[in-house]
């Protein structure tokens, strides 16, 4: 049996199924001590992160008061280290064709009914255009594994073609990689095309349930899934993105396991995730997640993402369109910093509504059901309403600031003077350039009034003189 090494670069030892079990036990044991829960919470409140132990304990109190701290420091982590900030992004999926077998996604090789679609280089071309066209600047491209449709180097084609295209004001700044564990020579070729974060959830970080759950194609060895964050560092990314999708497995074990994985990163490469995101199983063509009965209830969800919060507090959290408004707003709240918005979640979605000629139906094709079908330009709006600045900032990865260059710029609290002027900045072009007049009158009352809370003298004038220059129709401007 595999003994725990945090720094092994062996899946089965730096995620141990034997340590897991007994952070567990230990957490069931002690879900009572109170005096452990006020413990931990107070570690936490030194804003230095928790143990995946302490964590996994934390998690399992259901004491009302507790719960409730527990919350309290999720908000209080959130505020100090992003403030009342926002970072928007959409998805935008490349193709479906994919060789795996993952039996929760309507993509798996198996479903034959599902039309496949891949997008040439001239409909990204439209599909960008069209996100340029709402405002987004961040995007997370997506793509089934297929090594003859998707081969790398289609990927890397179309990154740069979504980096090249110019319309109107519209750029898109950053482009964020989801695609299937690959090798190191690969993950270099990522680097080199310029790519945000590379993202790779593990779905479950329990091998059995693993298995079952990807019974065939290249994703169903796991120990060559688990490694992947371990080759794209040792190629040089930086910036990971990890995940599991809720409901699949015991969300316990998951829960301990993503932190292992996060401990294991840090460890090892000095820097852990960038972000963590949190989808739920949601339903879609030939999937109805009743199938898998670990569905994750609400109250516990949140509890989730605030001990999450408290655990990694130096890491974006991410939550896409799967969750409801109300979700959405209750976890931005606790712990939540980044969020989609407009998404299409199909291949060739977000031109498909333009086109009366019937011709390519892309909701057929869609990976999971959108809960929050908002605008980009209403969910900005609700943010605004509820006193949050959405931002499209890119800043750090433009600036070179990414893995470990970021996270010690974060835990010197000097992000405060980069994030807060970027936000005000990139929600200023937002505002000019695709907002509706009255979504426009409140961020311009919001950016005047957040713009007194740069602490520096110097970098608050330089953005008070920008957002005047974006008026005269300047773009562009970062710190
Ligand atoms: Fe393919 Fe990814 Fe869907 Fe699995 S989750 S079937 S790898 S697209
Ligand atoms: Fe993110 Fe960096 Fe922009 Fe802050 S300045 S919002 S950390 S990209």
């Amino acid at each position: 049996m595999a003994e725990y090494n945090s720094t092994s670069t062996v899946a089965e030892e730096f995620i141990n199924d034997k340590k897991i079990k007994e952070t567990l036990a230990f957490a069931q044991a002690h879900k009572d001590d109170l005096e452990l829960m006020h413990t931990i919470l107070e570690k936490g409140r030194e804003y230095n992160g928790l143990s995946y132990a302490e964590a996994a304990t934390l998690l399992e109190c259901e004491d009302p008061d507790i719960i409730q701290q527990i919350f309290d420091l999720g908000k209080e982590i959130k505020e100090h280290f992003y403030g009342n900030r926002i970072v928007m992004f959409a998805p935008l999926y490349l193709s479906n064709y994919c060789v795996n077998g993952c039996v929760y996604c309507p993509y798996h090789g198996q479903n034959k009914h599902i039309p496949r679609k891949k997008l040439t280089q001239e409909e990204i071309r439209e599909e960008v255009i069209a996100l340029q066209d709402m405002g987004h600047k961040r995007l997370a491209i997506e793509a089934g594994e297929h090594p003859t449709e998707n081969p790398i180097e289609y990927i890397l084609e179309s990154i740069q073609t979504i980096y090249s295209i110019k319309h109107k004001n519209g750029a898109i700044r950053r482009v964020n990689v989801n695609i299937a564990a690959t090798t190191v020579e690969n993950y270099k070729k990522l680097k080199d095309a310029g790519i945000g974060t590379y993202i790779l959830f593990q779905e479950t970080y329990n091998k059995e349930a693993y298995e079952q759950l990807h019974p065939t194609g290249p994703k169903s060895d796991y120990a060559y899934h688990t490694e992947a964050m371990d080759r794209a560092m040792q190629a040089g990314i930086d910036d990971v993105g990890c995940g599991v999708l809720y409901g699949l497995n015991n969300y316990k074990y998951d829960f301990v396991g993503m932190l292992m994985h996060a401990h294991h990163l840090e460890k090892t490469y000095g820097c852990g995730p960038h972000t963590i995101s949190v989808p739920r199983v949601r339903p879609a063509d030939d999937i109805d997640p009743d199938t898998f009965d670990n569905g994750v209830p609400d109250d516990i969800f949140k509890r989730i993402v605030a001990v999450l919060r408290i655990a990694v507090p130096y890491t974006g959290m991410i939550m896409s369109t799967r969750e409801s408004a109300k979700t959405r707003r209750e976890c931005l709240e606790i712990g939540i910093t980044q969020i989609s918005g407009g998404s299409r979640t199909s291949v060739g979605g977000y031109v498909e509504e333009l086109d009366e000629e019937g011709r390519f139906d892309a909701e057929e094709t869609a990976q999971f059901d959108v809960e929050d079908r908002r605008t980009l330009g209403e969910v900005v709006d609700w943010l605004i309403d509820l006193g949050y600045v959405p931002s499209f900032c890119t800043a750090c990865y433009r600036e070179g600031r990414t893995g470990d260059r970021f996270m010690s710029l974060l835990k010197s609290g000097q992000i405060a003077n980069c994030c807060q002027p970027n936000a005000m900045l990139t929600l200023k072009e937002f505002l000019m350039d695709y907002a509706s007049e009255e979504t426009k009158a409140k961020g311009d009352a919001l950016i005047n009034e957040k713009l007194s809370l740069i602490p520096s003298d110097k970098v608050r004038e330089i953005c008070r003189q920008h957002l005047e220059e974006i008026e005269q129709g300047h773009r562009d401007f970062r710190f």
